[in-house]
């Protein structure tokens, strides 16, 4: 059993259905004032339904002109291919109350993804501006702007979690659908992103209560981060030794490999050793996956 993605069944007031779900904390934040534009990525048969939606809302939209190649790897750089074959067609959206920070915005994104008709790592100057236009704190972006330099996007958060005195749940990032913020924070106590999570927070506990309560659930359990982008989200607690959850059910994030899947269907425990991630059922060892970088993996819970 895997735990659903609760804003999928929660019905939310402003009418978000399908790809656009995913939207929807960065949407109210727009709705309420409290950041120039949201982005995020939609299928294209759903295009015209997110057009009629916003009409509605007093809110305007727009989309790049290029798809999107959702890649099961999980960086930025192999997301995006401009000419993209087969599968699901998706292209970045973009949501405002302003034409003029529509129009920056997409023209911010094509710049930040073909930088000179190529897609490559765009100067700082340019990623910072896309990052300005969407509302992040200049101290994220250049967080995250040093990781996309040294093509190391697992630092993005274990350098952020070393930076981190306070893991504050409202900036956690890692549950995908769930989150106040959607960027990756220079650090989960960064003082900008709190004070704008908690803005928002209030906003979506007033507009939205029943997704308020299991956002904030949700965003305190327990994280197994595998990869960038990549993790389990176990429905349980963590026990007294480091490093230990006992859970019910899970959910996962990103590509996640069939065996360790089918052990954790199969366990109720899971640990993080040295030189390996042990999964159990009542003590019994179900498999026991060897870690190839002990910096790497690591249990994380937000308060
Ligand atoms: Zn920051």
């Amino acid at each position: 059993m895997r735990t659903p993605s609760v804003y999928q069944f929660i019905p939310n007031s402003f009418g978000l259905s399908g790809s656009l779900v995913s939207i929807l904390p960065d949407f109210i934040s727009v709705f309420s004032d409290l950041k120039p534009c949201a982005s995020g990525v939609i299928k294209l048969e759903e295009i015209d339904g997110a057009r009629e939606l916003c009409r509605r809302h007093n809110l305007k939209i727009d989309f790049s002109d290029f798809k999107l190649a959702i890649s099961s790897k999980s960086t930025v750089k192999t997301k995006l291919a401009a000419d993209h074959k087969g599968g699901q067609e998706w292209r970045q959206v973009f949501i405002s109350k302003s034409d003029k920070i529509l129009k920056q915005a997409k023209a911010a994104h094509f710049e930040h993804t073909f930088y000179k008709g190529e897609i490559q790592t765009a100067p700082r100057s340019i990623i910072k501006n896309y990052g300005k236009i969407l509302g992040y704190p200049q101290c994220c972006a250049e967080h995250l702007i040093q990781c996309d330099y040294d093509r190391k996007f697992d630092n993005a958060v274990s350098g952020a979690c070393r930076n981190t005195k306070i893991f504050h749940h409202e900036l956690n990032n890692l549950a995908y659908f769930h989150y106040y913020i959607p960027y990756f924070p220079c650090a989960y106590d960064c003082r900008e992103s709190f004070e704008y999570a908690e803005k928002l927070k209030k906003e979506i506990k007033k507009i939205e209560p029943n997704i308020y309560d299991a956002t904030e659930k949700y965003l305190k359990l327990p994280y197994l981060f595998l990869a960038y982008n990549v993790g389990i989200v176990f429905n349980g607690a963590m026990e007294k030794e480091a490093g230990t959850v006992s859970y019910s059910d899970f959910d996962i994030i990103g590509p996640v490999g069939e065996s360790l899947l089918s052990a954790l269907d199969n366990g109720n425990r899971c640990r993080i050793l040295d030189d390996k991630i042990e999964i159990s059922r009542d003590l019994e060892i179900v498999n026991a996956f060897s870690r190839d970088n002990k910096e790497k993996e690591f249990m994380i819970i937000f308060k």
